[in-house]
């Protein structure tokens, strides 16, 4: 058994196949020299210096399992079942794909020379720990602040650079925040955020070039900056396995795995995490999903198919983000489902919900402070129950009695 990436869903994955029965060898290995370790914190209390590490509590000695650290995955040739690496090749008799994904840089940002991820000396990306110790340097000298896109981990980094105390300019190429995710009468609300952290947010405001000290926007303005945090989203890291004959979507470069995680076409391959999409019968539709709850998830998916027990992965996504003081949550996927409806108004500066129907069920919810919601939500969109629209928009009303 080899797992290639030693993130969440690789390190999972492994337990899972212990858990389920797995007694063979299991090798996991991981590009980045440390032990495997979870992501949501690096954005949260490590930057906040809450947290100096956020490494997974797994005895792999006691498993079994051998990690390798600082081994990356660098070819697949399925016909021989060998996985290439850089240091070597490692034979298979199971493979499982767990490579994650990697922050997306813009061009003129990756100079070679920077300390994180390879970006130009202090643009920076938050993607691994040591980008995340680099960007805390940055805080704790309250150094001025350019963040690139107001998504969610733009949103979260300028959180705690104004609780350190940094000045924080968030430039964002659309007219709205979370641009990506939600629509705009949605975030509407959350503009102010920004605001009343004290950050200045610039939306329509798309940018030309990064480079170090400074972020030039398309319309020549020029802002000066200590650090650059460029946060427009993440792409799934499978560019090692082109030509590998392990289909890879060609809009968004994931693994194409089949409704039980398993690569089609390519035997014993399987696949988890941020690095795979699947296709989904609730939604009709292939889903890519980058949220920690679905590389926490899969792994067991892909463990019972390999046990020759394969079910059916299709979970109702769940992700949430803490910004601005604020729990932000969402369930389901909204995709085209209309108008939403409001549950508490975010003028009250009480929580507030949104929710997303269709044919008088739930099928998305958002919520903001209002962790019940959240909770209740996702289990009346996972059992397809029919809800009263009247009676959800009344907030009062638990939404599991609406
Ligand atoms: P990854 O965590 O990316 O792990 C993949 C591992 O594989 C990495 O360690 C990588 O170095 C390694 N690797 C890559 N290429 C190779 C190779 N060729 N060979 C060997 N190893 C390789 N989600 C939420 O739901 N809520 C949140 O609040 C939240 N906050 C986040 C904050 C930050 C800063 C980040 C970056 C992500 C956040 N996420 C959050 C997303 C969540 O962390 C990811 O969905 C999750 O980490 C995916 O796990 P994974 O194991 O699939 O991929």
């Amino acid at each position: 058994m080899v797992i290639a990436g030693a993130g969440l869903a690789g390190a999972r994955t492994a337990v899972e196949l212990r858990e389920q029965g797995w007694d063979g060898p299991v090798t996991l290995l991981g590009g980045e020299n440390r032990r495997p370790y979870d992501r949501p914190p690096l954005s949260k209390e490590v930057m906040l210096g809450q947290a100096e590490s956020s490494e997974l509590d797994i005895d792999y000695a006691a498993l079994d399992i051998t990690l390798l650290q600082g081994r990356a995955a660098t070819g697949l040739d399925p016909a021989a079942r060998l996985l290439h690496t850089d240091g070597g090749p490692l034979r298979y008799r199971h493979l499982v794909l767990a490579t994650g994904a990697e922050a997306v840089a813009l061009p003129g940002a990756r100079g070679g020379t920077g300390a994180a991820s390879g970006t130009a000396p202090g643009v920076h990306v938050l993607r691994t720990l040591d980008d995340a110790l680099a960007l805390r340097e940055v805080l704790a000298a309250r150094g001025r602040l350019v963040v690139v896109g107001a998504g969610w981990i733009g949103a979260e980094l300028t959180t705690a650079a104004r609780a350190a105390g940094c000045p924080v300019t968030v430039v964002e190429a659309s007219g709205q925040v979370l641009a990506g995710a939600l629509p705009a009468e949605v975030t509407a609300p959350m503009r102010r955020w920004y605001a009343e952290s004290g950050a200045a947010l610039r939306t329509r405001a798309p940018v030309a070039a990064v480079r170090t000290g400074a972020v030039e926007l398309a319309g020549g303005q020029v802002l000066g900056a200590d650090a650059v945090l460029i946060g427009i989203g993440a792409r799934p890291a499978t560019g090692w396995l082109a030509g590998s004959g392990v289909p890879l979507d060609p809009a968004d470069g994931s693994v194409r795995a089949d409704a039980t995680l398993r690569v089609p076409g390519v035997p014993d391959v399987w696949a988890a995490g941020d690095c795979a999409s699947y296709p989904s019968a609730r939604y009709g539709r292939r889903m890519l999903v980058h949220h920690w709850d679905n590389a926490l998830h899969a792994p067991r998916t892909v463990a019972a198919g390999i046990l020759g027990r394969a079910e059916r992965y299709d979970p109702v996504p769940y992700f949430w983000s803490d910004q601005f003081g604020r729990t932000v949550q969402y369930a389901g996927y909204h995709g085209d489902a209309g108008t939403p409806l409001w549950r508490g108004d975010p003028e009250s500066g009480a929580g507030w919900t949104v929710c997303w129907l269709r044919e008088g069920r739930l099928t998305a919810l958002l919520t903001v402070d209002r962790p019940r919601d959240a909770a209740q939500g996702r289990r009346l969109i996972d059992r397809g129950t029919p809800l009263d629209p009247a009676r959800a928009a009344d907030p009062a009303v638990p939404l599991k009695s609406a």
